[in-house]
């Protein structure tokens, strides 16, 4: 089993699959029981044994995290948290430490900041009831369906949101009124001078919003002419001060059939590679492949990398809880303002922030509240929800 999660998901077959930003979401690609190839900081390939037992260690961490971050003082990051319950364990030092690192590289993979800077609560939703799926096409194909009918403006980048009695949009092709508005701009967006608020945001959402922050956070994706890692194997993963950035990679061969494998630029290291070109990338993740793989490694075909930091829509991958943030932050970031204007999108759904779920689910809290009535969210993935 994958410790990945901080919270393990109750009972085998029970349809509740552990959830990352990191993991595979396929086609219905089964994750129930995944492979995982653990390596050494020598580089040699754990066995067996080894692996279950470095997995205990982490599930022994996790049986005594959730209580060390309930009593954590305000303020207290996943650091604080993380090393009081290392503490607890008693273990050597190397066993603490390969255990330490990780909780760094979970940290860094589900959210894409260091230790450090997150906020002891802010992993603690870290699982998702249900199938993880991939859309092979594309995400697009969600939002296509749920735009469908209705009259979208694409190309419209808004610089002014003015709130009163009623709502004045400013873009540059032109200005929209409208007696409501529900913005889903993204939190590291909010958080620039891009868009003006007038009135400012009040105090509530305004003071959330500084206690969130964008990640950094970016997917590696490399192609080869044939696959070199071990067959049946879901993910990699290296322990050691060697894997401080490249660490995990997950193969992707079931998605299009090519031999393909995904690792993540997270945090410090999608910050420092920001600037590097994709030749200097492939041979920094290279490098540590072939650490593990020797001369088996084969050289990649393709890389392809996001860069979702230099998206000026996007400013990062999704928000994350800053070190003195609360979960309340999320739903308080979307507070109503002037009963005209609401704030809505991943950051602002405390059951599961960082995910298109929370993200459509907090658009549907919103247009509850504007119509001021119940609405069934099944209706909005009903093949038919046009003709409704
Ligand atoms: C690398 C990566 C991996 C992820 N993995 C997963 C996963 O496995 N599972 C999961 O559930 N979620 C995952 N997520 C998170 C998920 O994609 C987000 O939580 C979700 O897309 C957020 O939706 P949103 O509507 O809140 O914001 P967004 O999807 O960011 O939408 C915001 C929209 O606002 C637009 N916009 C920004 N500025 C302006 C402006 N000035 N004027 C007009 N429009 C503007 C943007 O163009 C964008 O269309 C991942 C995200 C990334 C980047």
């Amino acid at each position: 089993m994958d410790p990945w999660h901080r919270r393990q998901p109750g009972g085998g077959g029970s349809g509740v699959i552990r959830y990352a930003h990191g993991g595979v979401h396929g086609r219905r690609i089964s994750t129930r029981q995944p492979a995982i190839a653990y390596y050494a900081p020598d580089g040699s390939r754990l066995s067996d044994a080894a692996a279950r037992g470095f997995a205990a260690d982490i599930h022994a961490v996790d049986a005594v995290l959730g209580e060390e971050i309930a009593r954590s003082a305000p303020g207290a990051s996943y650091r604080d948290v993380t090393e009081v319950a290392l503490a607890r364990q008693h273990w050597d030092a190397e066993r603490t430490q390969r255990a330490r690192e990780f909780l760094e590289h979970r940290c860094e993979e589900q959210y894409g900041v260091q230790i450090e800077q997150l906020a002891a609560h802010g992993l603690d939703d870290d699982a998702i009831d249900g199938d993880e799926v991939v859309f092979p096409d594309g995400y697009d194909v969600l939002s296509q369906h749920l735009a469908h009918g209705l009259d979208m403006r694409l190309g419209h980048a808004v610089t002014r949101i003015e709130w009163s009695d009623r709502v004045s949009i400013r873009t540059a092709e032109g200005d929209f009124r409208a007696d409501t508005a529900v913005v889903t701009l993204p939190v590291g967006v909010l958080r620039s001078d891009s868009v003006e608020f007038v009135p400012a945001l009040p105090q509530v959402n305004f003071e959330a919003l500084l206690r969130l922050d964008m990640n950094a956070f970016e997917k590696v994706f490399l192609r080869f002419p044939s696959s070199f890692w071990d067959a049946g194997v879901y993910a990699i993963r290296q322990q050691g001060p060697q894997g401080g950035w490249w660490h995990s990679w997950y193969d992707l061969t079931a998605v299009h059939g090519e031999p393909t494998l995904l690792t993540f630029a997270a945090g410090d290291a999608a910050r420092c590679t920001r600037e590097w070109d994709d030749a200097r990338v492939a041979e920094s993740v290279m490098a540590q492949l072939r650490r593990l793989y020797g001369e088996r490694t084969v050289s990649p075909t393709r890389i392809h990398r996001t860069a979702w930091q230099d998206d000026p829509f996007a400013r990062g991958s999704y928000a994350y809880m800053k070190a003195g943030a609360t979960t309340a932050d999320h739903d308080d970031l979307a507070a109503p303002i002037g009963r005209v204007l609401h704030i809505a999108g991943e950051a602002t759904w405390t059951a599961d922030p960082a995910t298109v779920a929370g993200a459509m689910f907090s658009g549907h809290r919103a247009a509850e509240r504007i119509l001021k009535r119940r609405v069934p969210i099944e209706r909005a993935w009903s093949p038919d929800v046009s003709s409704d």
